[in-house]
């Protein structure tokens, strides 16, 4: 054999004679992929590597398997949401009454115990995947010996020492701790310690009106804790929507939630009942308790970075490039470590993005336009960007908001205060943003995602015919001004709701005519995909052979016109044919302009 053989990955060398011609060398390092950390994002990591055929270990402290998510962030969270909604009563009190509760006197045990039983289930469902997938969990902690060297101590001053061809870095963070602030778990907490308090407080004092800050404001205002919320920006949450943050705000005000912002907190104190906190401002606030929820540092202290030639920013977060590859090439970071976004979904799928790129996979890239949740009481949820971002770009928009109020299901649900917002392109409808505040704000919100990724317009929203007929009305929301104005300019829009119905639509494009038959469900009937897809499809044949598949006579030439003319199931561009366009119906309604919804 010439030359060296590269160690850090199996080599293919060509034999002549050789049955195939290949040999596969395989490297003798203990694994070909070790992932530091069981959250979110090493999971994916390993699981992606194991499914490409890796000899993989996934590295984890004891009792953190599933990580921050399962153990004390995301998981425990939402469990003790979930449990106080429920226990308080509080989404039947427009039903029922005030004072309207499950249970009278809530306890911590009643809330943990429903959060603990999820988190052993989800640890044993984490167990079972990494084991049914092959990769060894080796307990313990994790630090770099050399770039390909990691030394677990597995405890009792025992340790193991492993080699691997590439590394994985997904160790997530931890709450940050102000230096100056006395910890105690008890009365000073911050969220990892507020799953181990031992009663509800009275009174709490929530440092940072960030995400968890707010999410665990909002638990404990409903139940009955006097809240006051800290927060050193003028504004809370800065990157939603002002229209929802102001909801948010009435709403926790309403619960009795007090908001001191701008404020800094100068420090502090435990006291004898309790905690005093000193603000810049000259302020003391009394409580029972502090949260301190003001931001969380990457765990990268115990990892000996150094020791791999790598280096972490001043808030422990690793530098990666696109494909989350650090300065050392065969090592990639993941997860809530590398900073922005920290979320558990966005932290899988940069996992598995990561262990394809290190085994020569292509992945494809992150969407752009992933859905932020928070799951405060009540639940936010968006996708796309905020008012005050697209003024600040220069990007002309319409607004629709549509109230829970103004619906039946607001109404079945006792949820009068939900508003739903959608963000639509004056210029081609698109759907921009889509902003949700309220029940299953973060279940609605997806199917905005959806017709965001498909680069739909909004019309195509009201094509669609959702199973839940009051989610279809408030996805269309209401883009007032526009709506005359549109259906002038295509006459598609002027389709009126209807019941089911079979149709043949007659489909022009380039000149070219296509018959497409197509059932589509009537007003408050379930979707049919199924019909659009086919549609769909019709339309890009039709579209091949026509040539370049857009509509000819479109006055509205603009960067959406090829997506607009091959999306929409009638020549909706064509303004100049006349109404209906050759479009056959079968047992259809009769129908007219006037009446439209
Ligand atoms: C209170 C709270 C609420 C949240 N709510 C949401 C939410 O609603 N939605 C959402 O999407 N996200 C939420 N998040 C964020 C979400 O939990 C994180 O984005 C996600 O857990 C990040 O996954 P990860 O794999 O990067 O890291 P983690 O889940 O943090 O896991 C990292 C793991 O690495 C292990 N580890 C660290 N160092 C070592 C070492 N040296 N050796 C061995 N193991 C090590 C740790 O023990 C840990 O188990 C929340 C977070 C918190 C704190």
């Amino acid at each position: 054999m010439q030359g060296a053989v590269d160690r850090d990955s199996p080599v293919n060398i060509s034999m002549p004679g050789c049955s195939g011609g290949r040999i596969v060398l395989v490297s003798g390092r203990d694994f070909e992929l070790l992932v530091i950390g069981s959250g979110p994002a090493g999971q994916k990591a390993s699981v992606q590597a194991a499914k490409l055929g890796r000899r993989v270990a996934c590295v984890e402290r004891r009792h953190m398997v599933g990580g921050v998510c399962v153990n004390t962030g995301t998981i425990p969270s939402k469990t003790l949401r979930e449990a106080v909604v429920y226990l308080t009563g509080l989404s039947q009190r427009e039903m029922y009454g005030a004072s309207y509760r499950l249970k009278a006197d809530i306890t911590v045990t009643d809330l943990l115990q429903r959060t603990n039983r999820v988190i052993e289930r989800e640890i044993d469902v984490i167990r079972d995947q990494l084991q049914r997938n092959h990769i060894e969990l080796i307990s313990g902690e994790a630090r770099f010996v050399d770039p390909h060297t990691i030394d677990i101590s597995v405890g009792g001053g025992a340790a193991r020492v492993v080699t691997a061809d590439k590394v994985v870095i997904a160790v997530g963070t931890r709450p940050a701790r102000p230096a100056g602030v006395e910890f105690d778990d008890r009365t000073i907490l911050d969220s990892d310690g507020l799953l181990n308090m031992e009663q509800i407080p009275g009174s709490l004092v929530v440092v940072g009106g960030g995400v968890i800050g707010i999410e665990y404001a909002s638990m404990l205002a409903a139940l009955g804790t006097k809240v006051t919320v800290v927060e050193k920006r003028a504004r809370l949450l800065e990157f939603l929507d002002d229209e929802i943050v102001e909801g948010l705000m009435h709403h926790l005000r309403d619960r009795g939630v007090i908001f001191r912002l701008p404020e800094q907190v100068a420090a502090v104190e435990q006291a004898q009942n309790g905690t005093i906190t000193h603000l810049a401002s000259g302020k003391e606030i009394a409580a029972d308790a502090v949260l301190y929820s003001a931001g969380r540092r990457g765990a990268t202290e115990e990892l000996d970075l150094d020791a791999a030639g790598l280096e972490a920013d001043d808030r422990g977060r690793i530098p990666v490039g696109p494909t989350f590859r650090t300065n050392i090439d065969h090592i990639w970071a993941v997860g809530d470590v590398i900073g922005f976004p920290s979320l558990a979904a966005t932290s899988m799928e940069q996992g598995r993005l990561a262990a394809r790129d290190a085994f020569g996979e292509s992945g494809g890239a992150m969407s752009e336009s992933l859905p932020f949740g928070i799951y405060a009481i009540p639940e936010i949820s968006f996708v796309g960007r905020s008012e005050q971002d697209l003024t600040a770009a220069g990007v002309p928009y319409e607004i629709g908001i549509s109230r829970y109020r103004e619906l039946a299901r607001g109404q079945i649900l006792g949820d009068l205060h939900g508003m739903l917002k959608l963000l639509v392109s004056s210029t081609d409808r698109r759907v921009l943003a889509v902003h949700a505040l309220g029940t299953g704000a973060t279940e609605l919100v997806h199917i905005g995602q959806a017709v965001m990724a498909l680069g739909r317009h909004r019309q195509l929203s009201r094509r669609r015919r959702f199973q839940l007929s009051d989610a279809r009305r408030v996805l269309q929301g209401r883009c007032a001004g526009r709506r005359q104005q549109d259906r002038r300019a295509c006459p598609a829009e002027a389709s009126p709701a209807r019941s089911p119905i079979n149709r043949r639509l007659d489909v022009h494009i380039h000149g070219v005519v296509a018959p497409v038959p197509i059932q589509l469900a009537g007003a408050g009937g379930g979707e049919d995909f199924g019909a659009m897809e086919e549609l769909q499809s019709r339309e890009r044949e039709i579209s091949a052979r026509s040539g370049e598949g857009r509509c000819a006579g479109c006055n509205d030439r603009g960067a959406g016109d090829e997506l607009h003319a091959r999306q929409l199931p009638v020549p909706v561009c064509d303004a100049s044919q006349p109404w209906p366009p050759t479009e056959t119906m079968t047992g259809s309604p009769s129908r007219s302009r006037e009446g439209l919804p």
